[in-house]
Parts: structure tokens; sequence; C-alpha cells
């Protein structure tokens, strides 16, 4: 005898084990079947699963459930990702709750602590994603730092490279000169500060500026292109009174100013402001390093030059009052000031960064999605991509965190000798300075032992190389952006280039994700797959909208309306929840969190259990069936809805497909047929079963734990599992 109602908990995990000890997720490559692989998007190895995480594994499961029953070869390859400067910010954290910080280590030691902090909550992240039944394959899950996925990066950056296709080029970073080291933008804490604004003289101007001291690396002033005050001197150049003698500058327009900001004129210092920098990229102004790594003034300067920044901006002030430059200070300007993690204030800095140059590798890529080789779904999501790909400027693909996959460039010491490098010598301090002079005091060998990280001048001399070329050789610090090594993962994961797999499974089908991260990721895996291998990494792209809060809103800790999936899962069941996500994604936009629908489908799931139990008592029977009207009639429903729903899955309609089979099984299975048959239960015996066989695996791919116990309280063990069953009127 069933029990009375069905009970989540008593089911999923064992039937989980069933599916795993069963091996049914392990895929065989069997030549005579149809390839059907999809390459999971690799959550965060460190973090936890969030509703968006649920989302996507529920779609991805009722691709490949529907498939396998369908009798291709399917794979789904597992994997998680080390998430580069979020997790080193995590493991940062804990760190500072034992009064270390990263400046306590050096660069290997640093990689190896947050190695097995990781591998400690890998595991996490795997078991939720095991919770949620997702049929991927886990002997051949992949990590991004996996050592064959480190080596396919790494050989990518040497054929990129061999291919001319690799710079060394300018970008804006946040530098702390304190800390001798670059912070990421989330690194950063924006502090409200009250600091004097001087309004200054430049030639027929006067303009408002906190940093005087950075007037040598102007390359321009701005105003904003509508501003009846100045629009006659847009383009014009200005005569300015300077402390090293009379200068010209460039008079431009530009959208960015704030005609409200002090006289509505600002000085354009491209080489130390983030804004400025990028109005700089839009005028083509040259950028005018003033403040070097050290944190003081460089040779242009002049006789300021070798000053700290809070002496140069002293000296300057009081040097532009005595010659009348300073039409007045505003003592009590409050602004938002950039501030590292020891509370330094960041200079925004230009570094060399590693860059690929785009233009060869996105053509192919634009054209793959424009002639429907790579289909979007939803289709109005195409334009997004082709915007991004046709305004993409070159890539910068470092990063200046030590997690992750260390960029195989190496300098030799004797050619570099003005690396900037930071290292724990011999007697346990943190020692900074170039290399020249470090080698006074140290040697290479200890300097390389110690090693921290190094900035290398842009004209620094390189190999590219994946073996250390030779002991006078000093390693790149710098690590790939995620996206660099993630935008590989379709191959990485499939043993690119000579594997068996590779030869099989390669292109995959579909990549499914959340629409938030079709520029950043989705556009870097088709360029790449295709500058690898000549052809797209998989034939359709499924974008899924956000899971937004209860309230609508974009989930986030400090609104309080993050919702835990595991809440769900314990209260309602995996089905339910998985299943009220899909249908909430009927559109492809955001949307909140379907709650009434996931209580709606844990009352379906009790659904079919009761239709079971209806059923249970009846024997099929072994003779032929003999079928009346009402038979008839619902065997007809049965493959309509089969074939119905058949055709939505192939357009990713999962809403619609699931809604449909709801609709079937609910109303005119249970409500319509089984209240006719009530009287001559045996007579329609066979019917009822092959209703309820069918229904179940329409329902599976969707539902798949209770429709699994379900299928094994009815039918003969003889039958196998339900997950491995045939699609109804798949043919
Ligand atoms: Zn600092």
């Amino acid at each position: 005898m069933m029990d009375k109602n069905y009970d989540h908990k008593k089911f999923e995990d064992s039937i989980n084990k069933q599916w795993s000890e069963a091996g049914v997720f392990t895929a065989k490559r069997d030549p005579s079947k149809k390839p059907y692989t999809i390459v999971l998007p690799p959550p965060n190895a460190s973090g936890k699963m969030h509703t968006g995480n649920v989302l996507m594994i529920a779609i991805e499961d009722i691709l490949i459930r529907w498939h396998r029953m369908r009798g291709d070869e399917v794979l789904w390859i597992p994997g998680t990702d080390h998430a580069g400067t979020e997790t080193q910010i995590t493991f940062e954290k804990e760190l500072k709750k034992q009064g270390k910080s990263r400046f306590n280590y050096n660069r290997k030691d640093f990689y190896e602590e947050i190695w097995k902090f990781v591998q400690n909550n890998k595991n996490l992240v795997e078991g939720q994603i095991k919770k949620m039944g997702a049929s991927v394959d886990w002997t051949r899950n992949k990590f991004t730092l996996d050592p064959d996925v480190v080596a396919m990066v790494s050989k990518t950056f040497e054929k990129l490279n061999n291919d001319g296709l690799i710079y060394r080029g300018d970008y804006m970073v946040n530098y702390c000169p304190n800390c001798g080291t670059t912070y990421a933008d989330i690194e950063i804490d924006h502090i409200e500060r009250k600091d004097p604004l001087y309004y200054l003289k430049y030639g027929p101007f006067v303009l408002a500026t906190v940093r005087p001291e950075t007037k040598f690396g102007d390359t321009a002033v701005a105003v904003h292109p509508d501003d009846p005050r100045y629009k006659e001197w847009i383009g014009k150049e200005i005569n300015v009174e300077g402390l090293n003698g009379p200068f010209k500058l460039k008079v431009i327009g530009d959208e960015y100013v704030d005609p409200k900001f002090g006289s509505g004129v600002v000085k354009v210092t491209p080489a130390h402001d983030p804004n400025d920098y990028e109005m700089g990229k839009r005028h083509n102004l040259p950028s005018i390093k003033v403040v070097g790594l050290n944190g003081k003034l460089t040779q242009v300067a002049g006789k300021y030059a070798g000053m700290t920044v809070f002496t140069a901006r002293k000296t300057v002030v009081e040097d532009l009052e005595a010659k009348g430059l300073i039409e007045k200070i505003d003592e009590n300007y409050v602004h938002s000031v950039s501030v590292c993690k020891a509370g330094h204030d960041v200079e925004p800095t230009i570094l060399p960064n590693w860059f690929i140059k785009i233009d060869s590798l996105r053509a192919p890529a634009l054209e793959a999605v424009k002639n429907g080789e790579v289909k979007i779904f939803p289709k109005w999501r195409t334009l997004t991509y082709v915007r991004w790909m046709e305004n993409m400027h070159d890539w910068a693909i470092s990063r200046q965190n030590i997690w992750g996959i260390r960029i195989p460039a190496w300098y030799k010491a004797v050619e570099n000798p003005e690396l900037v490098i930071s290292f724990i010598n011999s007697e346990g301090s943190v020692v900074t300075g170039q290399l020249s002079e470090l080698l006074k005091n140290n040697k290479l060998t200890e300097v390389k032992k110690g090693l921290q990280t190094l900035i290398a001048p842009a004209g620094a001399k390189y190999i590219i190389s994946t073996n250390e070329p030779g002991e006078d050789y000093i390693q790149e610090t710098d690590t790939f952006d995620t996206w660099f090594s993630s935008g590989q993962w379709p191959l990485a994961t499939l043993g690119y280039p000579d594997s068996e797999d590779f030869k099989y499974f390669y292109p995959t089908n579909v990549l499914e994700t959340g629409w938030e991260i079709l520029s950043k990721w989705v556009s870097r895996m088709v360029m790449l797959g295709i500058y690898l291998t000549g052809k797209p990494p998989f034939k359709a792209v499924y974008l899924h909208g956000i899971v937004r809060a209860l309230d609508g809103r974009k989930m986030s800790k400090s609104l309080g309306n993050v919702i835990n999936p595991e809440e769900y899962i314990e209260e309602f069941g995996v089905d339910a929840l998985r299943m009220g996500l899909v249908a909430g994604t009927a559109t492809g936009k955001d949307f909140s969190f379907p709650r009434d629908r996931i209580i709606g489908y844990k009352k379906f799931a009790n659904k079919l259990w009761n239709i079971a139990r209806f059923i249970e008592p009846i024997r099929a029977s072994e003779v032929e069936m003999t079928k009346n009207g009402d038979d008839q009639w619902i065997l007809t429903e049965l493959e309509v809805v089969a074939r119905k729903a058949n055709q939505y899955l192939e357009k990713f309609r999962f809403a619609e497909a699931a809604e449909l089979i709801y609709e079937f099984v609910w109303h005119k299975f249970a409500d319509v047929y089984l209240e006719k048959v009530k009287d001559r239960r045996e007579e329609a015996s066979g019917t009822l079963h092959k209703v309820l066989s069918d229904s179940l695996k329409l329902c599976h791919p969707f539902m798949p734990f209770v429709t699994e116990a379900v299928w094994q309280e009815i039918f003969p063990q003889e039958e196998g599992l339900l997950i491995s069953q045939r699609w109804p009127f798949s043919n």
C-alpha cells in the first residue's frame, strides 16, 4: 500500500542513490547514437547555490533527461569555477579574522592556502548540485584550476601570442602606492571626506580641483558641449601659466562634464582619473603619468619630481598662491574618496596589462550568430549579442590576483632591471623596489622564492612559454581574467584537442545560462571556440531571466531579501522548487520568485501520487485492452500532449511544456477520465496503466523525484528505472 501523501523527504536521497548506482548519468560515446551535450556553467567553487543556479540546473536537467529518454547519448558535464577575485576576497576576509593578510605570504604559499580553503568548500556546492537531482556525469567533473585545464588555457595564450594577437597595453587600475599593489574595483572602499577644493586660474578659465598636484599630467580642459558659457571655446587652445613655465591646452566638449560642478570647466588628467581616462580615450588625448609606482611625482613634475603626493600638493598650492593663480579655496568640500583596505588613498594609475586583439576573433563570432550557426533563444536577445560584438574593444585579460591561472610570460632578470618587485626576504620582511636595486643585496633565487608581485614597465622584454625557460627568468605574477579560462570551458571540459570525448561530443548542443553573462561569457566562448577549432562551441544558446526576490526587487544581502533555495527544498521538495522556477521563465525576462507556483507544484506532486494510489489496486490486464470512447479520448489527448510538449521543448519553451503536461495530468486524466472509469476500473486497467506510465514519463524531466518514486510503486522492477525509459511518441 502506498502512503496517503507523497513525502519528498522520504524519497529524494534514496532515488538519487539509485540513479547514481545504476550509472545512468555516465556518458558512453556510443557511435550508433546521436550525441547530446550540455556543459554546466560552472558555479563558484567556494560559493553557495543561489536561486539562479537552481533554475539553471532545472532547465538543463529537463533538456538532458528529455534527450536521454529520446535515445540520444547524453553528456552533461559538471564543474566549478575558481572565481578569481571573489574567492580571493572571501579568503582574505577569513585571514583578517586571524590578524593576517596576503602580505604575510609569498605568492606560492598564498595560492596554496586559498587552494585548501576552496577544496573544503567545493564539496558543498557539488553536494547541492547532487541534491537538485542534476543528472550530470560526475566521472567527468572539472574545476577551472585542474592541471589539464590550466595547461590548455596557457597553451591557447601561447597560440594567440604566436599569431600576433597578444600585446601589452595601458589599462587603468586602482593602485595603492603605500601597499605597492593594485586592488580590484570591489576591494576599494569609497568614503566621504572633507578636502579643500581649489579654484585654479587656467588661462581664460577658472576650474575646480582637489588634486592640483596632478596638473602636470593635464592634457586638456573639458566643458559640457551644450554649456553656453564655453561653447565657443570647444576645439580651441588656451594658454596657461604654469609652475614650470607657460603651456597650451586643448579645450574639449564632453557630456561627462557636469556644468554645475565648480565653474563648469574641469582639467583632464587621463593618467590619474578613471573618468578622465575614458574622456582621454574618446578624444585621443595623451596620458602623462605624474605619480609613479612609488607614490612620488615623476620627472614631468619638474622641480616637484620626487615629492610624495601629499607634500607635492601642499607645495604646489603654496607656489600657485604666490603666483596669484588660485582664485579661491572651498575648505568645506565633501567628496567621495577611494581608499584601499588599509585606508590609504588609492591612486588610479595606468599600468601595462595583457590584451588580446579582438578584431580577427570577433568577426567570425559575430557572423556565426548572424547566419544562424549559433541560434540565441529567446530570439530578441540576439541584438544584445550583436551590439556587444560590434562595439567590443580589445580585451584586457590580466588581473592582479594571485588566485587564478598565472600568465605564462617570463622576464629575464638581466634584461629587465626596471621590474618593480615585492618579495619577502630571508628575514621575513616585505621589500619593494626595482629589481636592479634589490639584486644588490639579494640573490635572484631569494627574490623568486619570496616573490609576491611584480609590475613590468611598458617596454619590458618577455617571452611566452608554458614551461620555465631558465633559472634567470621570473614569471609574470598577473593571472588571467576568469572569463579567459571560462571562455574555453566547452573545450577544456571535453579534453580538447585530442580526447575521444572531444571528437565525439564537440560541438556541444546547447549553452544555457542567465542573460546577464551573454556578453561577458557567451561571446568569449564563441570567439575562442571558433578560433581554436573552426566551429562554434554550441549550436544554440538559451538565456533565462534572472530570479528576483519575492518583492520583485533584485536579491541583495543589504536589502535582506535573498532567498535560500535550501529552505524551499526542505519545505516543498526539489521537484516543486524546480518546476515552480521553470514555470516562472515563460517570457525569458526577469521574474519575481514564484512562491505560489512552488506551492502549486508541491500539490501537483501529491496529485501524481494520488492518481497512482487510485490505480495501484487495479492489476494491469494481461489481455488486450478493451477500449470504449472514453479510453479512446484520453489516449488521443495523451498523444497530442506528448507531441506538443516535444515541439515546445525543441523551441526551449519550457514553461509552456510544463503547463501543458500539468493541465493534461490534472484536469484531463485525473478530473475527467478517472471520474468516468470509476465503475469500470478493471476493464479500463490497460488504458489506466498506459496513461499513468506515459504521464510519468512526460513529467519526469520536470519533476524527476516524484515521478521515479511513483514509477517504482506501480511498475514492476524488471521495467527498470523511469529515468531510462523512452519518451512517449518520440518517433
Ligand atoms: Zn594601501
